[in-house]
């Protein structure tokens, strides 16, 4: 099969890591049969500076026709005293807006080889896991173009006396929670066949909702568990339970923070994946944007420093969602696996224990080339 895929490389470590991916990309394309097109496009700094904006339509229009979108990061300290407006990290805002992108999907893996790097104790990454290992894979689904960042807001008074108030909204319709609750169950159904919704349905009548509809959607899931949760209790359980969870779908604000909380608990930036997917066409959801979690990290742009495999995680998610090329998904994430057996680290995932006698420090090139390496030898 074909393939045009958007490649936006961005600013500071942007450029370095999605080489590296797409260096990954065509390997895979040599292996399995398929020709992946590389349509490269500016957005953030590097497209102010040349265009002045940070999403030039070009840059949008061409990335609506592209089966997919393949994104490093945007931003730097030189564009940092622009107006809100004018500043490159709008063009995320814009290419989700203008993808139409609804269902955020983010990964939170604890791999065996970077357990130190968890800020949990085993006995807690033990507690609530099926077969009792120390370690935690959740994916959790984030609801990302409606809810109280979307809503009605507004200020009434002039702010300094007692009565002046501010208000924002939580607003859904049906067919908004729908459609998540369907890339979630999907994605349950292809991972453990478990789903946990999160909400505050013991309070929130926008929960309350939500709920209702997640009770419908299980009905049609039969072969998926699904449990539900308050948000409360879930930001707890992830530090004292995490091995319990599999998939977690949730509104656009909880999601925020609850993915955040997870990241956290993998141990670096730099290993985490994100994908973003709507609906175009007839298809079901083939439009899907895919990005590292981190930044364009200036501290370390341009120094062969910055770890690669986030991107390179994210390049396989947008095999499995957009493309449904699981096997080959499979295979990347094998070889990532295999290289952090090999005992490489970028120095963001290096165990600063005393443990650490088999692990060598090596730079993006190398990482990237000893994943390549390993997806050779698959
Ligand atoms: P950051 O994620 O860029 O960096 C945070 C820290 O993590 C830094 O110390 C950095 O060196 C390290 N880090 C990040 N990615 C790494 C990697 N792959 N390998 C090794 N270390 C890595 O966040 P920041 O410093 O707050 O932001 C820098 C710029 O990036 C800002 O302009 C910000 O607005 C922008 N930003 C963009 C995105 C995006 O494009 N999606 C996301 C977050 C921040």
């Amino acid at each position: 099969m074909n393939y045009s895929i958007a490649l936006i490389p961005g600013d500071g470590i942007g450029p370095e890591v999605i080489s590296k991916a797409a260096g990954v990309l065509d390997l895979v394309g040599d292996k399995f049969g398929h020709v992946f097109n590389f349509i490269e496009l500016e957005a953030g700094g590097c497209a102010i500076d040349s265009t002045g904006e940070p999403l030039p339509a070009s840059t949008l229009e061409t990335a609506r026709q592209c089966d997919a979108l393949l994104l490093g990061a945007v931003g730097g300290p030189k564009w940092e005293t622009l107006p809100g407006d004018l500043r490159p990290e709008r063009a995320l805002l814009g290419l989700r807006a203008g993808l139409g992108v609804f269902a955020n999907l983010r990964p939170a893996t604890l791999l065996p080889q970077l357990k130190n790097a968890c800020p949990l104790k085993d006995e807690v990454l033990k507690a609530g896991h099926p077969d009792g290992k120390a370690g935690f894979d959740i994916l959790i689904v984030r609801e990302l173009t409606g809810g109280i960042y979307f809503g009605e807001r507004g200020r009434d008074g002039s702010g300094k006396t007692p009565d002046s108030s501010a208000f924002d909204t939580e607003r859904y319709s049906r067919f908004e929670i729908e459609r998540v609750l369907r890339v979630a169950y999907d994605a349950a159904a292809k991972r453990g066949g478990k789903l946990c919704m999160v909400d505050k349905a013991n309070v929130l009548e926008s929960s309350r909702f939500w709920r209702e509809i997640a009770m419908e959607t299980a009905a049609k899931y039969k072969n998926i568990e699904t449990s539900y949760m308050y948000v409360d209790n879930c930001a707890m359980q992830l530090i004292r339970a995490p091995g319990q969870f599999d998939v977690i779908v949730t509104s656009n604000i909880f999601g925020d923070i609850l993915s955040d909380e997870a990241s956290v608990l993998s141990g670096s930036i730099g290993m985490l994946a994100s994908a973003s997917i709507g609906v175009k066409g007839t298809g079901k959801y083939p439009a899907g944007m895919y990005e590292p979690i981190h930044g364009s990290a200036p501290d370390i742009a341009g120094k062969d420093l910055a770890n690669p495999l986030a991107t390179i995680l994210s390049a396989a998610m947008m095999l499995r969602y957009s493309f449904s090329l699981e096997k080959e998904a499979q295979a990347i994430e094998n070889a990532v696996n295999k290289t952090l057996d090999s005992g490489l680290r970028t120095k963001d995932i290096a165990d600063r224990t005393k443990s650490a006698q088999n692990e060598k420090i090596v730079g993006t090139n190398e990482m990237a080339a000893a994943v390549i390496k390993a997806l050779e030898d698959e």
